[in-house]
């Protein structure tokens, strides 16, 4: 069985290599993303193996079920790049990793909030140019504070659980709410009330038709004013240009962000030699209060360990003719 491997890094070979060396299955690295352009790589494997920014448009399906692919090897959680209706009526199989280490993701988002919060990067900065000074350092305690968990699936409920450690009110917002989250304190209210009642949003539901820019200039008037709200979710759930406008009147007071809308064009490269062409991250950037990382929350050694062993027993249970397991449809986006 021939694999083609999209959006290839180092550290994805080494990890993929670790799983397959039990099975032995052909697996080609490709660097680029997996576009429109590339997807003539892909011609005559049945198993394209691809990543969160790799483009799995109507356009490239038709491209690799014609040229002999039968099945989709997400190597994320998130399948928002994917379009479903078209895969099921190609019927290729998309397969994902639902879970990959839910506490990389969580422990990231709180050493965000906590960064932010204590400007550790501006007090890094500033004591190693001899600057002792502490104006402009003052943080907050955590304990007591309100903070908001929009989405309490794996992500949230870890995060969600980090946080009450540290003596913080939870307040909550799920179509699926959790009893045991519940009968550990927190509390599910609608969306509207994480809004105003909240002093740190973070969110941590999926982007779907219905979540994007669930964050906009209505729900940015709603909060807080000085509100955190951090996004290690996925960059479409906040319409920039409105969170933006919100840092420059203050209404935000910090701004944390693992994911950026048109991240696909950045983030993954090493881009320092070159000028960023992308204004509103440019933009973000000059803020002192906004912290940015590329997509790395989930970037721990069991996280991708996690990836290459689930990705590999998808494909391995497809090779053998198995019900795959972690398959994602159209009509399960459906039902939520
Ligand atoms: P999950 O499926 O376990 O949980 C998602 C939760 O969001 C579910 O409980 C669902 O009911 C809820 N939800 C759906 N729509 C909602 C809405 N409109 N409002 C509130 N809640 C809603 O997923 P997870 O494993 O916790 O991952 C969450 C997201 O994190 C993923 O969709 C992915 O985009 C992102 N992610 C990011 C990274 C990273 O490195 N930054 C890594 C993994 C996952």
């Amino acid at each position: 069985m021939n694999i083609a491997v999209f959006s290839t890094k180092s550290y994805d070979r080494r990890f993929l290599d670790d799983a397959n060396a039990s099975r032995g299955y052909a697996i080609d690295y490709f660097e680029p993303r997996l576009t429109a352009q590339t997807a003539p790589l892909a011609e005559g494997y049945p198993v394209v193996c691809a990543f969160v920014n790799d483009h799995l448009d109507a356009q490239v399906l038709d491209h690799l079920a014609a040229n002999g692919t039968r099945m989709i090897a997400l190597r994320s959680a998130g399948f928002n790049n994917v379009d479903l209706a078209r895969a099921d009526e190609l019927g290729l199989i998309v397969a994902r990793v639902p879970a990959y280490s839910p506490h990389a993701v969580a422990e990231h988002t709180v050493g965000m909030i906590l960064s932010l919060n204590r400007r550790i990067t501006r007090a890094y900065n500033r004591v190693r140019e001899g600057n002792f000074a502490l104006d402009g350092l003052m943080g907050f305690v955590m304990r007591g504070r309100t903070v908001g968990v929009v989405g309490t699936g794996q992500i949230g409920a870890a995060t969600a659980e980090i946080l009450l450690g540290f003596g913080c009110r939870i307040i909550a917002s799920d179509p699926y709410p959790s009893d045991e989250l519940r009968s550990k304190g927190i509390e599910y209210v609608d969306l509207d009330r994480v809004f105003t009642d909240a002093s740190i949003i973070t969110l941590h539901c999926p982007l779907t038709q219905d979540t994007q820019h669930m964050i906009d200039q209505t729900a940015i008037d709603k909060m807080q004013p000085g509100v955190m709200l951090i996004n290690t979710s996925r960059g479409g759930l906040l319409d920039t240009r409105a969170v933006i406008e919100g840092l420059k009147d203050g209404k935000i007071g910090h701004l944390g962000m693992d994911v950026y809308e048109e991240e696909e064009n950045l983030f993954f490269q090493d881009l320092s030699d070159r000028v960023i062409q992308d204004d509103v991250f440019a933009r973000l950037l000059t803020f002192p209060n906004v912290l940015i990382t590329g997509h790395q929350a989930f970037f721990t050694e069991e996280a991708l360990t996690t990836i290459a062993e689930t990705t590999l027993e998808n494909i391995s249970a497809f090779d053998h003719g198995q019900t795959v397991p972690n398959t994602v449809t159209s009509a399960r986006i459906v039902s939520g």
